[in-house]
């Protein structure tokens, strides 16, 4: 195991379990939020048509400025274009919020919003590491559907439709400064999408807890996640209130763990091909785990498992392309050599190879 110190940040402030959406005002209030402040939210789609089923239509109406987030994953063309709009409607950049609530796309939508905001550059100049200079506009992140930790995590995911990159704006200002973690707005998920989403926790939790650069802290936040995924997905009722709740605290504790620690090898595959066949993030990493099956044959066989005890569909990359451009999906995952190195060691590209995928393809 290779010893690695990072900083393990965390949202300050969290308002969880059922029922605590009722808290958003307060938590408004905390971050500075006075009568003339201008509160901006950005919401998924689903939950605008479904606004008074799960009591948003009172926050929505009294927002400033309602954004519907489109359901694709964020570009960084949609965040500039985003940036433009909003600080063309604002009267004061620096007595405002921003409120994102949805899944991935929306809350990673609300992250890198809230940097650009104040960071003049374009999007693209800010995929990496620790770019961003001035501090962001204070946000709220409110998941509706499990999984993809962004709620936790220090990145806003984005991808560059020109050069095909998908790399996150990884800053400590892109991090929520509060959270409403309230199991109650996940009740309308669809069995498949609660899994296919859901297992993105999982996938976290056992790429860190497999690769080989580790860290006691974020190990137990994994472990933890871990196990209540097991839980969850193992469970005759995986959507009951009390597994929502769980499955909204592993996809927590898992992006949580990631501040510190590093994804595997499912990640950048699932990246890869995400981006050339646009398939969806959840559905993208199952596809890259049998694409990996000889390297995780545990995980793939719980997932496979755990699928069919729920009947649903284990995607297939067949779905989304009629023939596979490996040489290409080498190309995009080789562009995340850290967690290629942390999973397969220092020599992965001999492993990670179109041979590879070839082979693995072809004992389906
Ligand atoms: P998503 O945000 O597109 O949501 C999935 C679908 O669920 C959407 O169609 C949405 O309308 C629907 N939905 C959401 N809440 C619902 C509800 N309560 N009831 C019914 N339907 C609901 O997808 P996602 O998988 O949550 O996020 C994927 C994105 O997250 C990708 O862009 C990926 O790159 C990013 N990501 C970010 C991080 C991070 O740390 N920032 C980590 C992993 C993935
Ligand atoms: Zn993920």
């Amino acid at each position: 195991m290779k010893v690695h110190h990072r900083v393990n940040l965390a949202v300050p402030r969290i308002a969880s379990g059922p029922g605590s959406l009722s808290s958003l005002g307060t938590l408004l209030e905390s971050l500075g939020k006075s009568s003339s402040s201008e509160v901006i939210f950005l919401a998924d789609s689903y939950m605008i048509r479904n606004k008074a089923k799960h009591g948003l239509e009172t926050f929505f109406a009294e927002s400033s400025i309602l954004i519907e987030v489109p359901a694709n994953e964020p570009t960084t063309t949609y965040l500039d274009s985003l940036r433009s709009e909003v600080l063309g409607r604002v009267k004061d950049v620096s007595n405002c919020l921003v409120v994102g609530v949805g899944g991935g796309v929306t809350l990673d939508s609300a992250k890198a919003l809230s940097v650009l905001m104040t960071n003049d550059l374009p999007a693209m100049e800010y995929q990496g590491w620790d770019i961003p200079t001035r501090r962001a506009i204070p946000k709220i992140g409110i998941p509706t559907i499990s999984g993809t930790g962004a709620e936790s995590s220090r990145t806003a995911v984005l991808t560059n439709p020109v050069s095909g990159l998908k790399l996150g704006i990884n800053s400590d200002f892109s991090m929520f400064d509060a959270l409403v973690l309230d199991a109650n707005l996940t009740a309308t998920v669809p069995l498949h999408l609660y899994f296919y989403n859901g297992l993105d926790a999982y996938m976290h939790s056992f790429e860190i807890l497999t690769g080989s650069y580790r860290n006691p802290l974020s190990d137990s936040l994994a472990e933890a996640a871990l196990s209540l995924c097991e839980q969850v997905f193992q469970s005759p009722e995986p959507q009951s209130i009390g597994n929502r709740t769980k499955l909204m605290s592993a996809s927590y504790l898992a992006g949580q763990a990631l501040t510190s620690s590093y994804v595997g090898a499912v990640h950048p595959v699932s990246a890869a091909i995400g981006v050339l066949y646009a398939i969806p993030h959840g559905v993208a990493n199952i596809i890259a785990l049998n694409m990996l099956r000889t390297v995780y044959p545990n995980q793939y066989a719980f997932v496979g498992s755990v699928l069919k005890q729920n009947r649903i569909p284990m995607p297939s990359i067949d779905n989304f392309s009629e023939e596979v451009d490996f040489g290409r999906v080498v190309e995009l995952a080789s562009r995340h050599s850290l967690p290629l190195e942390n999973a397969l060691g220092e020599a992965w590209s001999q492993t990670l190879t179109e041979d590879f995928f070839h082979g693995n393809i072809r004992e389906n």
